[in-house]
């Protein structure tokens, strides 16, 4: 049996069994631009089997962008003096959410920098105040590496889910995108706290990232089928200026949207967005991920003064159909693949 009939006998062993060896993820992805049209329909299949052709959408609030970290990739890395800061107010994300809410959206991602001056108590303040406007939503946190016990007061607050993505499961592979103060471990070990606590956890990876080898990407498949999380976010990687990747090389589209049929053959009850790193690289990246196997998309709810100063990576998108206010231009595209946006909370649910 040739290579290609081997590899594409693994598409449906992952599809039936949502299992593979590390070994045979690495035969998949050596030979991913042969099993791309396979994969992409089979995942694009189960999609629409599990979850039909509705997207769930949520509302992401970029809260700061001050950042305590130096993650060699990011453009909010501290020692980035060209970053215009800004950190909103409770009451600034307040509004946000009420406009979210009119828009539609039930879900609100409050993400941001591991920005010290937002207080634990201020934080969980903020959720449970917006639970309390909004029961019929959901709030999910990205701040950040924490303390199990200040997990467990977010929890408590109300948060129902946290995103934090590993990155990359490498450890040597982290320690070349990160200083030396950061640790995989660590990241590790809060995604397992999360997830003890009881939250939905997403977590994710970035493509085509610096010194990124195909094992590399194997450790990350393994990693997320071991871990099994409820929401799987993964994006190219795109070079930002002001870092010491500025000259860097983006992340492969192509592979990005293999990875994410991989993702959702292994994980069907996962939710999976078309991230804004996909949309940023081509303009039907977002569409590409859908038809590919994702089922959320994350527009921008952010108040639009501050939208560009969110700068995680060159022309980060955050206009058009990426704007939260901007959701028919958003709902025209979908139509035009054949997929709506649905307005419900979109929690993780084992398969019926
Ligand atoms: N501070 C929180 C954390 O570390 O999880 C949330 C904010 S962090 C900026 C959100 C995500 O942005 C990261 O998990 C990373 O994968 C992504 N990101 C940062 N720089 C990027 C780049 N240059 N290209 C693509 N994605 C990037």
């Amino acid at each position: 049996m040739n290579m290609i009939s081997t590899a594409t006998k693994l598409i449906i062993k992952l599809a039936e069994g949502h299992h593979l060896t590390q070994e045979e993820f690495r035969i998949l992805l050596e030979n991913y631009k042969d099993l791309q049209n396979d994969a992409t329909a089979l995942a694009r299949q189960k999609t629409v089997e599990r979850f039909g052709k509705g997207i769930y959408i949520r509302g992401l609030i970029e809260i700061s962008n001050i950042c305590k970290n130096d993650c060699y990739y990011c453009g909010l890395r501290r020692s980035n003096p060209h970053c215009r800061r800004y950190r909103l107010t409770s009451e600034d994300i307040l509004a946000c959410c009420q406009k979210g809410y009119t828009l539609g959206f039930r879900t609100f991602v409050l993400q941001g920098g591991e920005d010290g001056g937002f207080s634990t108590e201020e934080l969980c303040d903020l959720v449970a105040t917006i639970k309390q406007q909004h029961p019929d939503c959901a709030v999910t946190l990205s701040v950040g590496e924490r303390s199990r016990s200040v997990y467990q007061q977010f929890y408590d607050a109300g948060a129902d889910r946290y995103l934090l993505r590993h990155e990359t499961a490498d450890e040597q592979h982290y320690r070349q995108l990160h200083p030396e103060n950061l640790s995989p471990k660590i990241r590790k070990q809060c995604l397992k706290d999360l997830k003890e606590i009881g939250f939905q956890v997403g977590t994710g990876f970035l493509v085509g990232s610096p010194y990124q080898t195909i094992d590399h990407l194997c450790a990350d498949l393994m990693f997320i089928q071991d871990f099994k999380p409820h929401m799987i976010g993964i994006g190219p990687f795109i070079p930002h200026k002001d870092t010491p990747f500025g000259q860097m090389p983006a992340g492969d589209l192509d592979l990005t949207c293999f990875l994410v049929s991989l993702l959702r053959l292994g994980h069907p009850n996962a939710l999976i967005p078309a991230t804004t790193a996909m949309g940023t690289l081509a303009i039907n990246g977002r569409e590409r991920a859908i038809l590919a196997g994702a089922n959320v998309v994350m527009p921008n709810l952010s108040p639009p003064v501050h939208r560009k100063d969110y700068t995680l990576y060159n022309n980060k998108l955050s206009d058009g159909a990426e704007a939260a206010e901007s959701k028919d231009v958003l709902e025209a595209r979908l139509h035009a693949i054949g997929y709506h946006t649905v307005i419900d909370r979109g929690d993780f649910q084992s398969a019926s």
